[in-house]
C-alpha cells in the first residue's frame, strides 16, 4: 500500500539468542523436564530466545522458597528504609540495563520502569495505619498495615517490563515475597531482572521467577495453598479463570484486564490535538495495549471532517522495522493474533461497516508477514461486535452522537471500563462526562498520560483492585486492628459473689 508510511527491513543482524532460566531461591535453574520454549522476533522471524519451560515442580519450588522467605522475616521484617535502599539500587541498575528489545519505545519502557521502582521505594517508608484515640481514656486502638504474604504475579506480553514494574516493587515495598511468571512470549526482560535483584542485595527467595505457560505454571501459582494473593494482568478471559481458581482458597485477587476504551470528541474541541491523540491512542504498540483508544464517539456535526483527519494522520504513522529508531509501529505478536485481528475486521465488513482505511495484513519489504495495516472503520453501530470486542490491533471504530447524554450512554454501553477520554474546550462538558463515565481513568484533552503517583485500574470487566500510586501499595497490605485496654477498667462479664 503506497499511501502508508513504511520502513522496510534494515537487514540488521540480531544478537545470538538469549538463554533464559528460572530464578528460584536465589539461583538460576533449568526445568527438571529439560523442556525449552523458543521465541522468534515477530518482525523478523528470527530466533531471539530459548527459555526453560517450567512445570509443576518449578512452581512448587518457587512457592516454597517465597513462603520460607516470607515466614522467616528476612524481608517482611526489615524496616521500610532497608527495603527502600534495595529497591533504589534496583532502579539504578535498571537504568543501566540495555534491553535487547526494539527500540525507542522499549527504551522508554525501561526508563519509565526505573521510575516506578524509585516511587515504590519511597512508598516503602510510608507503611502506616490509623490510631483511634477518641474511644475513651481507657481504650487505645490502632489499625496496622502488614504485608499480605506470598504474592503470585502473572504478566502479559505487551509491556512485559513496565507491567512487572507496576506490581513487583510495590509488593516488595509492602514487605511481601513473590513468585513471578512472565508471558511465555516475552520472558527475557523479566529473566534479566534476576541478575539485577541479586546485584542489588535482595535476599534469596524474596523474588522467584518461573518461566513457562499459563497451563501448568500460571495455574499452579493461582491454586496453591501457600499463595496469599494473585496480581494478574492479561485478558479478561484468563482473569475470570484465575478468579475461579483463587476462590477455592479465597486468595485476594487483583486483576488488570482488557478494555474497549472510548474517546469522545465534541465540536468545540481542539480538533488538531484530538485527531493526533486518537491516532496515537489506536496505533501505539500496534493497538496491542490495554489502554488502546479503540473506539471514538464523535459529534455528528464534525464526524466526517474529523475522521478524514484521523485517516490522513494514520497514513503518516511510520510502520516498519522496530530496529529503526524512526519506526513508530512494529509487528503483531503472533501470526495467530494477526489472523484474529483480520477476522474481526472481516466480520465488521460482513455486518455492514465501512472500512475507510486499511483492513488487511500488511506486507513490508524485508520483514515477515506479521504486520497489520492501520485501519479505520466507520458506519459502526453499537450492537456490532467490532464496537464491543477488544480487537487488540491497529483498528479504530467510529460511532457518532448528538447530545452529551448520548455520548455518556455510548461510553458506558460496554462490558469494559478501563479508561475513557473527552475532548472539549468547555470545562462543564469535560467534568460532567468525567463524573458519569464508568472507567477507572478518565482523560480530558489528553490520552494515556500516566504517572507513578496516579493510580490505575479498571471497573466492570476491566478488572478489580488498583496499581501504582498510594493505592498500589495498599493493594499488597493486609489490615489488622489492635485494641488495647489501659488498666483494669473493664467490668467483669461473669458476676461473682
Ligand atoms: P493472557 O491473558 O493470554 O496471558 C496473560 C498471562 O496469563 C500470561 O503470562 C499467560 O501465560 C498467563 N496465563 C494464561 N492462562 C493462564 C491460566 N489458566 N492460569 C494462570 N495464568 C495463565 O493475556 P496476553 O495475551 O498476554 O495479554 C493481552 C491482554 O492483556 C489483553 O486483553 C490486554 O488488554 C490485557 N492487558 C491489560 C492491562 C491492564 O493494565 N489492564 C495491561 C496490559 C495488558
Amino acid at each position: 500500500m503506497t499511501e502508508l508510511t513504511l520502513i522496510p527491513g534494515l537487514g540488521t543482524a540480531l544478537p545470538a539468542p538469549r538463554r533464559n532460566r528460572h530464578f528460584i531461591d536465589g539461583g538460576l535453574v533449568d526445568s527438571a523436564s529439560g523442556e525449552v520454549t523458543d521465541r522468534l522476533s515477530p518482525a523478523h522471524g528470527v530466533l531471539v530466545s530459548h527459555s526453560a519451560a517450567g512445570g509443576a515442580a518449578e512452581a512448587e519450588a518457587a512457592i516454597r522458597a517465597a513462603r520460607r522467605a516470607f515466614d522467616d522475616g528476612r524481608w517482611s521484617r526489615l524496616s521500610g528504609k532497608a527495603r527502600a535502599t534495595v529497591l533504589l539500587k534496583v532502579a539504578d541498575l535498571i537504568e543501566t540495563l540495555e534491553s535487547g528489545k526494539p527500540i525507542t519505545q522499549s527504551r522508554g519502557e525501561v526508563a519509565g520502569a526505573a521510575d516506578l521502582w524509585r516511587y515504590a521505594a519511597a512508598l516503602a517508608r510510608t507503611v502506616e495505619g490509623d490510631s483511634h484515640n477518641g474511644l475513651g481514656p481507657e481504650i487505645l486502638a490502632v489499625v496496622l498495615k502488614e504485608p499480605i504474604g506470598v504474592v503470585s504475579i502473572i504478566t502479559p506480553w505487551n509491556f512485559p517490563f513496565w507491567i512487572l514494574s507496576q506490581k513487583l516493587p510495590f509488593a516488595l515495598a509492602a514487605g511481601c515475597t513473590c513468585v513471578v511468571k512472565p508471558s511465555e512470549m516475552t520472558p527475557s526482560t523479566t529473566a534479566m531482572l534476576a541478575d539485577l535483584l541479586v546485584e542489588a542485595g535482595l535476599p534469596a527467595g524474596v523474588v522467584n521467577i518461573v518461566l513457562g505457560l499459563g497451563q501448568p505454571v500460571g495455574a499452579a501459582l493461582t491454586a496453591h495453598d501457600d499463595v496469599d494473593m494473585i496480581s494478574f494482568t492479561g485478558s479478561t478471559a484468563v482473569g475470570k479463570l484465575i478468579s475461579r481458581s483463587a476462590s477455592d482458597t479465597l486468595k485476594k485477587v487483583a486483576l488488570e484486564l482488557g478494555g474497549k476504551n472510548p474517546q469522545v470528541i465534541f465540536p468545540d474541541a481542539d480538533l488538531d490535538s484530538a485527531a493526533d491523540a486518537v491516532t496515537f491512542g489506536v496505533h501505539f504498540n500496534v493497538g496491542q495495549c490495554c489502554n488502546s483508544g479503540s473506539r471514538i464517539i464523535v459529534h455528528e456535526d464534525i464526524a466526517e471532517d474529523f475522521v478524514a483527519r484521523v485517516v490522513a494522520l494514520s497514513r503518516r504513522v511510520v510502520f516498519g522495522d522496530p530496529l529503526d529508531p524512526a519506526t513508530q509501529v512494529g509487528a503483531i505478536v503472533t501470526p495467530e493474533h494477526n489472523a484474529r485481528i483480520h477476522a474481526h475486521v472481516q466480520a465488521a465488513r460482513a455486518a455492514g461497516a465501512r472500512v475507510l482505511l486499511g483492513g488487511a495484513v500488511l506486507q513490508i519489504a524485508g520483514l515477515g508477514p506479521q504486520f497489520y495495516q492501520p485501519t479505520v472503520i466507520a458506519g459502526v453501530t453499537p450492537d456490532m461486535a467490532i464496537a464491543r470486542a477488544e480487537v487488540f490491533g491497529p483498528v479504530l471504530v467510529v460511532l457518532t452522537f448528538r447530545t452529551l447524554d448520548e455520548a455518556i450512554a455510548l461510553t458506558n454501553d460496554s462490558d469494559y471500563g478501563l479508561s475513557a477520554g473527552v475532548w472539549s474546550e468547555d470545562v462543564h462538558t469535560c467534568l460532567t462526562f468525567a463524573r458519569a463515565a464508568q472507567a477507572g481513568t478518565v482523560w480530558t484533552n489528553t490520552w494515556m498520560d500516566g504517572f507513578p503517583e496516579v493510580t490505575f485500574g479498571g471497573v466492570k470487566q476491566s478488572g478489580q483492585g488498583r496499581e501504582i500510586g498510594r493505592y498500589g501499595l495498599e493493594e499488597f497490605l493486609e489490615v489488622k486492628s489492635l485494641v488495647m485496654r489501659l488498666g483494669r477498667t473493664r467490668a467483669p462479664w461473669v458476676k461473682t459473689p
